[in-house]
């Protein structure tokens, strides 16, 4: 099922939409719009945002005029702030239904929803999970059931422009919960592994169960939830989804290093691999410490360097060895490398 949110689908084989959320207090418009445009340069494609009180719905409409990606407003249990942001220019609620209370408020909410064709995402993680679910064997099943349940009450208001997520701190649970939805649900699924920690336990977390499920064709959004700055959200899943080939990302191939190194490799990818991103080329280029087994690993590149010794490198393009250059030059022929690839 396709699903629109602003200027773009999910769902029904559309590329995989990332998403991210801002930590600035959203009625800080000045500090909010920031982030996003800085989430916006990184690739970003969705941008969610906290809206706990009446000052951050209303910022939304000013936040909105001056970002140009999908924003979502993320409520919890009150519906009258989630229909002010839908007014101010939201693209996407999420707010889980069963918190609202009477089911006249929840009709209240689908009807301004359905009117402006704004999609909400229902869901359930395993920290919030309701009291009589606790007591589940089987906590995905109880995650997945919890959703459910949300997915149900929108249904029988009429409303049916669903995204459905299900997340755990822990990755195999969010694994096994989203095979669970996705077996019972045709809605467009966002995927995410929840407080999955400091960058290193984040990246490993999400890659697993993220990389899992986008391998099974399971997951229409997702988001890569690092404790920090949301900026690194952004890269990680790019990367991601470019390991999967769901994406042309830039890719920086480089040897680990060793005592034949006769640059420092590490530095030199990162700087390789910043400039990609900065000129969003979707290029591999290869770094290798020395030129031991010739361009090597380095074939498959678009373009590369190896180090000779501490004064020269050989460049490559396309396979082919390009010439012997002067370490001084480094920066200018990587860049020409770039340009010309
Ligand atoms: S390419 Fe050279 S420097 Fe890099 S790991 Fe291999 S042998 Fe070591």
């Amino acid at each position: 099922m396709k699903i629109r949110i602003g200027n773009i689908s999910i769902g029904d084989g559309e590329p995989i939409a990332i998403q991210s959320m801002t930590n600035t207090p959203t009625f800080d418009v000045e500090k909010t719009v920031s982030q996003i445009n800085d989430l916006e340069r990184s690739g970003v494609d969705i941008v969610r945002v906290s809206v706990p009180d009446e000052k951050s719905a209303r910022a939304l409409k000013m936040i909105k005029g001056r970002i140009s990606v999908p924003i979502v407003a993320d409520i919890h249990f009150d519906y009258k702030l989630a229909i002010l942001s839908i007014k101010m220019g939201a693209d996407k609620i999420r707010i889980n239904p069963g918190n609202i209370g009477a089911d006249w408020k929840v009709r209240e909410l689908a009807k301004a929803a359905k009117e402006r064709n704004i999609p909400i995402r229902v869901g359930a993680n395993s920290g919030s999970l309701p009291k009589d679910l606790e007591g589940y064997e089987k906590r995905y099943v109880a995650i997945a059931e919890a959703a459910l349940r949300e997915v149900r009450i929108l249904e029988n208001v009429g409303f049916e422009d669903i995204v459905v997520s299900v997340k755990s701190s822990d990755p195999l649970e969010t694994i096994k919960s989203n095979e669970y939805i996705r077996k019972r649900v045709e809605y467009p699924i966002h995927i995410g592994v929840t407080e999955a920690g400091v960058y290193e336990s984040a990246v490993i977390s999400s890659s697993f169960a993220l990389g899992y499920l986008l391998y099974e064709g399971i997951g229409d959004t997702i988001r890569v939830s690092i404790a920090g700055n949301p900026i690194r959200e952004v890269i990680v899943a790019r990367k991601l989804l470019s390991f999967l080939r769901l994406r042309k990302e830039p890719r920086v191939i480089a040897c680990p290093s060793c005592a034949r190194a006769v640059f420092d490799v590490e530095k030199i990818a990162h700087d390789v691999e910043d400039k990609l991103f900065e000129l969003g080329k979707p290029v591999t280029f290869s770094v290798l410490g020395c030129y031991v087994n010739g361009i090597g690993e380095g074939k498959s590149a678009d373009a590369g360097i190896a180090g000779i010794d501490g004064d020269r490198f050989v460049a490559f393009k396309n396979g082919k060895i390009l010439g012997t250059y002067s370490m001084d030059d480094l920066y200018y022929i990587v860049e020409d490398l770039i340009k010309e690839v």
